[in-house]
């Protein structure tokens, strides 16, 4: 069976509501060093990154992840 193309459009919305709204991990890994880097300048937090916190907040794994990302930035910061 076929779907119509408006049924096709619908699955589309759909799928992109639901990213917007939360990240995958990968996509979380994708996107942490640039938060980390952020957090470090004290730039503001928008946008992706601000999906980036949010599944940081939601998922542990990824959070444990962040935790090194992190300290390896920071460490590299130090003279
Ligand atoms: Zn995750």
């Amino acid at each position: 069976m076929a779907l119509t193309s408006e049924q096709v459009g619908r699955l589309l919305k759909m799928i992109q509501q639901t990213q917007e709204v939360e990240l995958s991990c990968p996509e979380c890994l994708n996107e942490m060093d640039k938060y980390a880097q952020s957090i470090l300048d004290s730039m503001p937090i928008d946008g992706v990154l601000d999906r980036v916190r949010e599944h940081l907040e939601a998922c542990s794994c990824c959070n444990g992840q962040f935790t090194l990302v992190l300290e390896t930035l920071d460490a590299m910061e130090e003279p």
